[in-house]
């Protein structure tokens, strides 16, 4: 087998996937290519541990001798500019080309950008780069405005109160975490940073920013102004998919593949982690999944096919935020239930027809671990809704 693997995006998916091939037996050449100067690291603590200075590096997902010992070779600070799937080559930004036999897709996405020019004082938050750029401006005192309640916004948020600074969140809608977590779940969330002093304020956009020689002052679209030393936008990021289209290959709002994460446009060619568009069994439309599981599962997904070795059962798809001391695991998909069992503080079930869709836990991983395992099975719902019962008895 001495046949070539590139994979394009040396982050957490694109690192998982160069060692899942190797370590499933894969014999020939892997190059790894990156456009980030860091060697693979995985996101999570980006605005947590690594953001506050508990942790002083990021989570690699390799050491240096590792990476040897895997015999993968890292193009790191190099992007792909084009692909030529006839010849079967990837130009890149250092004007050298890579031949390959199969294509690993693993751009990920760059961060949604206010309407507005760059300005040292305005920070996004995606790379270790960005991390390191918040942490030196973070100092005790400094009064951060952060752009979006979701997921990164609201971390980023409680890791600033941490480190002594003043936190105000702007959502554009009218609750926070609207993504992806259930809407009591949030609340839970909203309380705990009305705890540490965070001042969130919904249904606010930003209207104008003025750079002021000590400071930014943020014009909100009531009219209002805040004063701020630092800004966090954190409204999402948009998937890397541009090469891919301009190579032809099918894209809705990400890079379409089966599940197996091959392109449904060229056999040779794979995409995974937050680039991948796929179904679900849930319907027809293609969604993206921005999560470290998904970064992992779609990697060995993708690796599987390549070696021709059969599919693994799929998890079903999960994820985690830890905020102001606390950590709400999610499973499965809420929104797809019916009804919703409230199994005393902190644990929402949902299930549909008596099946367990989804659950949410705060500060319970032993009850998220068994409602993992019964996603997909048959509930009694009185039993479920009584947490002095064990959970797995409520099980059909
Ligand atoms: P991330 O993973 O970056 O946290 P999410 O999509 O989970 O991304 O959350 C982004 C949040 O930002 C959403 O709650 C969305 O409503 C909010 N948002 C998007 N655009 C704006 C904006 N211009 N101003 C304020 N909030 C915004």
């Amino acid at each position: 087998m001495d046949e070539r693997i590139v994979i394009l995006g040396a982050g957490h998916a694109g690192g998982a996937a160069a060692i899942a091939v190797r370590e499933l037996g894969f014999t020939g050449k892997i190059n790894l290519i990156g456009e980030e100067p860091d060697a693979p690291y995985e996101r999570p603590t980006l605005s947590k541990e690594f953001l506050s200075g508990a942790d002083a590096e990021p989570v690699w997902l390799a050491d240096d001798a590792r990476w040897r010992d895997l015999n993968v070779q890292l193009t790191l600070g190099v992007s792909g500019i084009a692909i030529d799937r006839e010849s079967r080559s990837v130009t890149l930004s250092d004007g050298s080309s890579v031949s390959y036999d199969r294509l690993i897709l693993a751009t990920g996405g760059r961060v949604r950008r206010l309407d507005a020019p760059d300005h040292p004082r305005i920070h996004h938050l995606r790379t270790a780069d960005d991390a390191r750029a918040l942490a030196k401006a973070a100092t005790p005192g400094a009064r951060a405005v952060i752009v979006g309640g979701g997921v990164i916004g609201l971390e980023t948020a409680s890791t600033l109160v941490e480190l002594g600074l003043t936190a105000t969140v702007l959502e554009a809608g009218d609750r926070l975490l609207g993504r992806n977590i259930p809407e009591e779940a949030a609340g839970w969330l909203a309380a705990a940073h009305a705890r540490i002093g965070v001042d969130v304020r919904l249904d606010r956009s930003v209207r104008a920013i003025e750079h002021r020689a000590d400071g930014l002052k943020i014009r909100l679209d009531d009219g209002e102004t805040l004063d701020a030393d630092l800004m966090v936008v954190g409204i999402g990021i948009i998937p890397c998919a541009e090469l891919a289209e301009a190579s032809g290959l099918p894209t809705a709002g990400g890079v379409l593949v089966d599940s197996t994460y091959r392109s449904l446009g060229d056999e040779r060619i794979f995409a995974i982690g937050d680039l991948a568009a796929r179904t679900w069994g849930d319907g027809p439309t293609p969604r993206r999944m921005e999560t470290w599981a998904h970064a992992q599962t779609s990697a060995r997904a993708a690796a599987l096919a390549i070696l021709g070795l059969p599919a693994e059962p799929e998890p079903a798809p999960w994820f985690w935020t830890a905020q102001c001391g606390h950590m709400l695991q999610i499973v499965g998909d809420p929104g797809a239930g019916d009804t919703v069992i409230a199994r005393g503080d902190g644990v929402r079930l949902y299930v549909r027809d008596a099946i367990l869709v989804g659950a949410v836990c705060l500060d319970q991983a032993r009850e998220f671990g068994t409602a993992r395992r019964l996603i997909g099975k048959a509930l009694a719902v009185d039993r479920a809704g009584d947490p002095t019962l064990d959970l797995r008895k409520a099980a059909a």
